[in-house]
């Protein structure tokens, strides 16, 4: 079999929507899954054109899921130019040579014309679609039109009659009846090729072999294969992904979720989960696991095991697979993954030291497995990094309002106050003596601590957070706590 190309051609809108990710994403799987090449293209044949910031969000939504291509705009290859605003004289020399074929032909209907008889369409109950008139022009009238000054577009006549058949790698095989589409705009008035065009043009230009994209794409195949039989030019594969719903099974918007690839960086997604969460959505490996790592999709994928049915975009299911690569990560890695968000939050120093990085080890170590966004880290884990952090209602109505508490957090301070070495055995034995010496269980001193040194009630080990807290720090939180107490400072405030 030739080489497998396939190519990403998204417009520049300035946005990366995580639905465009996901065709990205499928592209590039079945490129390296079949040793192929994945290119990038980028479509700006609607006026948006070629800005450099609107193609570096593009840029970097690839390469934040690791998505390598083989050519592109940036790096060039074989078929350059690689953005379609640079490739116009060779779009207007086809459209002149299916103009001098009878195959296109000027249209100069103004917008208000044409709305006006999709109007008429309708009132007759008609579907709204062009009617040809254009295509009926004699030379002398399409002159008179031209000496009007009237701007034209150029349109393919498309067939009339019988069906076109779509063989669909996802979707299968798809009918569409000619007569339902009307002659489709291949140039428009600026002079600029329509998408339609442009895609069958290039996509034969750069040696496509397979065209991977949304659903919503079907319904133009019918016009694309008209196109391409009209040019000679042999089709590509086609394989349209299925749609991507909203929980409530509506297309996926804004309403849902954000959509845009860079929030879901800053709600601290790993790309590696995201690219694991994105590749189950219309894929299945065939078996339960859902669990998988880069070089385990790329083995596995094939197009034959896409699903044609819509997929969910379930944020849940999202969050939980990024707990599960945020456990699986060594805590050094997990460290510089966190830092950019504790540094944003001020809670970290922008460039700290090996030994500081060591310690922030230590504390993703401890908190890792409770842990399901990267962001998280700045709140529930804030206390390993400031002594401002608040207390909790639950932490003071069941430990810090009680009237014995203050007591016995100013004892646990002298004790680990008077500690030689500050460790999880000797912070341990310190907590259980004075639990013994006050004949109450080890949990009456360990939860009102732990309540105390992290305004929490739940959290990792007691033992082990107090040991990568600083000694003198978790003294003084004690002790300060203690007076907070006393002065009736800690009531729950819900009730206050
Ligand atoms: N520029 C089109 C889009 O972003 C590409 C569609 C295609 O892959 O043919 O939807």
């Amino acid at each position: 079999m030739a080489e497998v190309r396939v190519r990403f051609a998204p417009a520049p809108t300035g946005f990366m929507h995580v639905g465009n990710l996901h065709t990205a994403l499928f592209n590039w799987l079945f490129a390296r899954s079949q040793g192929g090449k994945f290119i990038l293209r980028i479509e700006d044949t609607d006026e948006l054109r070629f800005t450099p910031e609107a193609v570096q969000v593009i840029y970097d939504g690839l390469r934040w899921l690791g998505l390598d291509w083989d050519e592109g705009p940036d790096i060039g290859g074989p078929c350059a130019p690689y953005v379609q605003s640079e490739r116009l004289a060779g779009y207007q020399e086809t459209v002149q040579q299916l103009l001098d074929e009878g195959k296109a032909y000027e249209c100069f209907c103004t917008p208000e014309e044409l709305e006006e008889r999709r109007e008429l369409m309708r009132a007759r109950g008609l579907p709204p679609r062009y009617d040809g008139r254009c295509g009926e022009l004699d030379e002398a009238e399409r002159q008179k039109f031209r000496d009007e000054g009237r701007a034209s577009c150029i349109r393919f006549r498309v067939k009339q009659t019988g069906t076109t058949v779509i063989n669909d790698l996802i979707q299968g095989e798809v009918a569409y009846e000619n007569s339902l589409i009307a002659d489709g705009i291949i140039q428009k008035t600026s002079g600029f090729p329509t998408y339609h065009l442009a895609c069958v043009l290039d996509d034969e230009a750069m040696g496509i072999t397979h065209v991977i994209r949304a659903v919503e794409h079907l319904p133009n195949t019918q016009l694309h294969l008209q196109l391409q039989e009209a040019l000679g030019i042999q089709p590509p594969q086609y394989a349209h992904l299925p749609l991507v719903l909203g929980p409530d099974r509506t297309k996926l918007s804004k309403r849902h979720s954000a959509v845009s690839v860079v929030e879901y960086a800053e709600m601290g997604y790993l790309p590696e989960a995201m690219f694991n969460f994105l590749a189950l959505l219309g894929w299945s490996p065939g078996d339960e696991q859902e669990v998988l790592s880069r070089e385990e999709i790329i083995k596995r994928f094939s197009l034959e095991a896409c699903s044609s049915s819509p997929s969910v975009f379930d944020l849940q299911k999202a969050e939980w697979l990024n707990g599960e690569y945020i456990a699986a990560l060594a805590p050094e890695e997990l460290a510089q993954r966190v830092l950019p968000f504790l540094v944003e939050a001020g809670l970290f120093e922008a460039e700290p030291s090996e030994k500081r990085m060591i310690w922030l080890g230590q504390v993703c170590n401890l908190m890792k497995e409770r842990i399901k966004l990267l962001t998280t880290f700045t709140t529930w884990a804030r206390y390993f990094f400031t002594d401002d952090y608040e207390y909790e209602d639950r932490a003071r109505e069941k430990w810090l309002s009680r009237e014995d508490t203050p007591d016995k957090l100013d004892m646990l301070a002298d004790r680990l106050d008077a500690l030689e070495s500050w460790n999880v055995d000797s912070v341990e034995a310190a907590v259980r003596g004075l639990a013994e010496e006050l004949e109450v269980g080890a949990g009456q001193v360990i939860h009102p601590c732990r309540a105390a040194v992290t305004g929490t009630t739940i959290g990792p080990s007691l033992f082990h957070l107090l040991e990568v807290l600083a000694q003198g720090d978790v003294v003084a939180r004690l002790r300060r706590t203690a007076a907070l107490g006393r002065a009736g400072q800690l009531r729950p405030r819900k009730h206050a």
